[in-house]
């Protein structure tokens, strides 16, 4: 099994960055950037403008601002690797890394594989449908888009990611509606209070939406009262989903420490250092809370000084 001193295990802006730092180091470092859990580059390869990333001031779409980081990292010497890995093996030391077609073994790993945000079903949001045509899953990445100003828009959720994308969007709707499947939010009584009185944001309590529908674009969605089960056509320019993200840490078959939403934890904060030694983790693998390009990028600079010191002071 071919051994590399650094194995980044993921695509995004937290994967690269961290490939960036650690190839200019010398590391060598190998990229899984994933193939059929989701294109590389992550979950900015789904999105189209990206105006909250300093130094692009006209903005930049996603995939534009991934292909970029990606580049940027080859150029100083990161192999990268189109696949999946399906498991590793963190039982003993150097670790083994399974990937779809390859294995590997590594010093340290930096796993920056993402979270996926949670979707419904819905008819009319599908891929192909009206999926990024009005219907997103993150309103502060594509809130700002013209298709949203002055419209009826509708986050579906009732937490903390709700409450916020629904005030956040006020910036630009002409209304926003929650829809939420319960008579209360899940959300910090601080949050909720400001949405509640926000004038912009009403609440829709009890109600699911059942179908999205639109030409081009979305122009109306059907909510259902979930509990007289009456149904409502509403004008609607957008739908957000906000009912939380699923980290990606599957394949690491809990031989890391994650809490209980799923998101490894870090064992020393101000680090990137996990409950496994050698193993570091960087980007919305690990951040519940803020969720950003940029965030992740930051994070992936600090997971590759942290490996590159923990690979200096084992004199690996
Ligand atoms: P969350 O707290 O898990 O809330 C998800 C919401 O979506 C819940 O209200 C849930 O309804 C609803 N939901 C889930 N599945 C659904 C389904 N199948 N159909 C309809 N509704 C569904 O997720 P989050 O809001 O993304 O927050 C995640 C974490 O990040 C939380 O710890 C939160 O505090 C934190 N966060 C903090 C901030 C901040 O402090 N600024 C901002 C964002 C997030 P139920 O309530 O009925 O279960």
């Amino acid at each position: 099994m071919e051994h590399k001193k650094l194995i980044i295990i993921g695509s995004g802006p937290a994967g690269y960055t961290a490939a960036i730092y650690s190839a200019r180091a010398n590391l060598n470092p190998l990229l899984y950037e994933g193939f059929f859990s989701g294109p590389a580059g992550g979950q900015l390869m789904t999105t189209t403008d990206v105006e909250n990333f300093p130094g692009f001031p006209e903005g930049i779409t996603g995939p534009e601002l991934m292909d970029a980081f990606r580049k940027q990292s080859g150029k100083f010497g990161t192999t990268f690797l189109r696949e999946d890995v399906e498991s590793v093996d963190l039982s003993n030391h150097p670790f083994k890394v399974i990937g779809k077609k390859t294995r590997y073994t590594a010093d340290a790993l930096i796993i920056a594989t993402g979270a996926t945000a949670k979707k419904l079903d819905i008819p009319g949001t599908r891929e192909g449908e009206l999926w990024q045509k009005g219907v997103t899953a993150c309103a502060i990445c594509d809130g700002a888009m013209p298709i949203f100003r002055n419209k009826d828009l509708y986050v579906i959720g009732g937490g903390d990611s709700a409450v916020e994308e629904a005030t956040f969007l006020t910036k630009y709707a002409k209304k926003v509606y929650i829809v939420h499947r319960r008579n209360e939010l899940r959300a910090s009584k601080i949050m909720s209070q400001r949405a509640i009185n926000h004038p912009k944001v009403e609440i829709l309590w009890d109600s699911v939406i059942v179908e999205v529908k639109g030409d081009k674009v979305v122009g109306s969605v059907i909510v259902q009262n979930v509990k007289t089960k009456e149904e409502e056509t509403r004008e609607a320019g957008g739908v957000f989903f906000a009912i939380g993200h699923r980290p990606n840490t599957d394949f690491l078959n809990e031989q890391v420490e994650i809490n209980e939403q799923g998101y490894l934890i870090i064992s020393k904060p101000g680090t990137t250092c996990t409950s496994r030694e050698g193993v570091f983790a960087a980007g919305d693998v690990q951040d519940p809370t803020y969720r950003q390009a940029i965030t992740a990028a930051g994070s992936g600079c600090m997971a590759a000084l942290d490996a590159e010191r923990w690979l200096i002071e084992k004199g690996l």
